[in-house]
């Protein structure tokens, strides 16, 4: 029998969403069961999920979880989910509309650390048959939201599954101040460095990733670049000492969900064999932006967070060259007052040429990687990224600098790579503005090439990134963990 796993995270496509975090739970834990090891997932009842979840039922009621007032702890199936889930409701944690983690006015909500110890605390009740008709073999805890889960399960003295956190992005920590430790029901022994003390705070994240069997991330270079000073975000000590059970999986695609072929949001879906349709998306998304219909050079797109780390305002400052070459720039993001104001200010000043929405927007998404010649993601850091691998099944060749799951997800267009008809996209190495708009020029050189550029679409196109490889190669894991 395939070893069973719970996952535990924050976020779910389609029911609450903020970035790759999401396609990732909509998607991991079905190609699972479809592998035959049974799986399970665990979400805070968030409005979208408590609104699918009328068909399931309470198996535990608890008074006051961590201050949140009454809790429940739900099972059975949410509508449209293929997966066994467990939701947790706390209406005083969790019933706020928008973004999970965000007040209206763009500040971390005060109690997070009381909402996800919450989750994490039910995760790891589950693990202790919590459901006395299921319990699973693993859990998998996704990123700081449920980063205590191995270290509670670490403090007990009974026998526990296996536990594993995956790292979607080591920037998000979740750290709160030290005092945040005496209500956590931790032993006092985890207050230390080598436990969840992160310079007198409590980092959930490093709670994990201390007490977890195993500690998984979402690429195999960027399993090595967190090791580094560089890219360890404070934790690449930490994350050295544990290398013999790090491990780097580079998440799938979901391709019922991102496919141009089925894509029912594209005014006319194409595969490769039609790819001139591919030109109705892009006249529809010139018209959606407000691009002129002509241009000499490609059209780039973006579809992002709007932060330093994603490299956008190497992109902001390298506009002017990408302008002059003839490109026009389709960017749909939220994010950073600075960057939202530079590119609405850039929309205005090459109008016809730049058209930026600022939202966030998945119908729009896909006409975005459909629409565009370029889909652009020039990172400073990427843990895997999802917007290259999307474009790449779109026919719209991805620019992306060498980091993370970019670099392993992205053939660059070199004498080698074309020769060898293995190229998919382009690649630049330095986080500067120099080498993006260089790298911007030379795709406008490459743009010139048609047949060239065609052939590369085809190979795009013909890349799998299926969620059956990444699924097999978690389960080989689970597999070791529990044998
Ligand atoms: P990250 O998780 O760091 O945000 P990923 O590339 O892994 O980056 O995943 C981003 C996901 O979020 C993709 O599915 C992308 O299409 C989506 N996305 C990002 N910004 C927006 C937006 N403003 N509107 C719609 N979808 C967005």
């Amino acid at each position: 029998m395939a070893p069973s796993s719970l996952h535990v995270a924050s976020e779910l496509y389609p029911l609450i969403k903020t970035g790759g975090l999401a396609d990732v739970m909509g998607a991991l834990p079905s190609a699972l069961n479809r592998l035959g090891a049974p799986t399970r997932i665990l979400l805070p009842g968030y409005p979208g999920v408590m609104a699918a979840a009328g068909a399931m039922t309470a198996i535990t009621e608890w008074p006051n979880l961590f201050g949140g007032g009454a809790a429940r702890v739900l099972a059975g199936h949410l509508e449209d989910i293929d997966v066994p889930a467990y939701v947790l409701d706390v209406p005083g944690f969790f019933d706020r509309p928008g973004n999970p983690y965000l007040d209206d006015n763009g500040h971390d909500w005060p109690d997070n650390a009381r909402r996800f110890a919450a989750l994490s605390w039910t995760g790891a009740e589950l693990a202790r048959s919590l459901d006395p008709r299921w319990q699973p073999d693993v859990v998998h805890s996704h990123d700081w939201q449920a980063g205590l889960i191995p270290a509670y399960l670490a403090a007990d003295p009974a026998p526990t599954p296996k536990t594993a956190i995956a790292v979607h992005n080591l920037a998000y920590q979740g750290v709160f101040p030290g005092d945040t430790f005496a209500w956590l029901g931790l032993p006092a022994s985890s207050f230390s460095p080598e436990g969840l003390e992160f310079y007198g705070q409590v980092s959930f994240l490093k709670a994990g990733l201390a007490a977890a069997d195993r500690i998984t991330t979402v690429s195999r270079t960027y399993a090595q670049e967190i090791q580094s000073v560089e890219q360890g975000c404070g934790f690449d000590g930490l994350l050295r000492s544990r290398a013999d059970v790090l491990s780097g999986i580079v998440n799938g695609a979901d391709y019922d969900v991102w496919n141009p072929a089925t894509d029912h949001r594209l005014p006319r879906p194409y595969g490769a064999k039609s790819i001139d349709d591919k030109e109705v998306a892009k006249k529809a998304l010139r018209e959606r932006l407000g691009l002129d219909q002509v241009a000499e050079g490609p059209l780039f797109g973006v579809v992002s967070r709007l932060t330093w780390h994603k490299g956008l305002d190497l992109l902001f400052a390298a506009l002017p060259v990408l302008v002059e070459r003839g490109g026009q720039l389709a960017l749909l993001g939220t994010g950073e007052a600075g960057l939202e104001a530079g590119f609405r200010a850039s929309a205005d000043r090459f109008a016809g040429q730049v058209g930026a929405v600022l939202g966030y927007d998945e119908e729009l998404a896909h006409l975005i990687i459909a629409g565009s010649d370029v889909v652009l993601v020039p990172s400073r850091a990427e843990p895997c990224g999802l917007t290259q691998i999307y474009a790449m099944k779109y026919g719209s060749l991805p620019l992306v600098r060498n980091t993370g799951g970019l670099a392993d997800t992205v053939v660059n267009a070199d004498a080698k790579a074309i020769a060898a008809g293995t190229a998919t996209g382009f690649v630049f190495n330095l986080a500067t503005i120099d080498a993006l708009a260089g790298t911007i020029g030379w795709v406008c050189d490459q743009w010139q090439d048609r047949a060239r550029w065609r052939s590369m679409q085809q190979t795009a196109m013909a890349m799998d990134f299926s969620w059956g490889r990444a699924a097999g190669d978690y389960l080989r894991l689970y597999e070791e963990m529990v044998a």
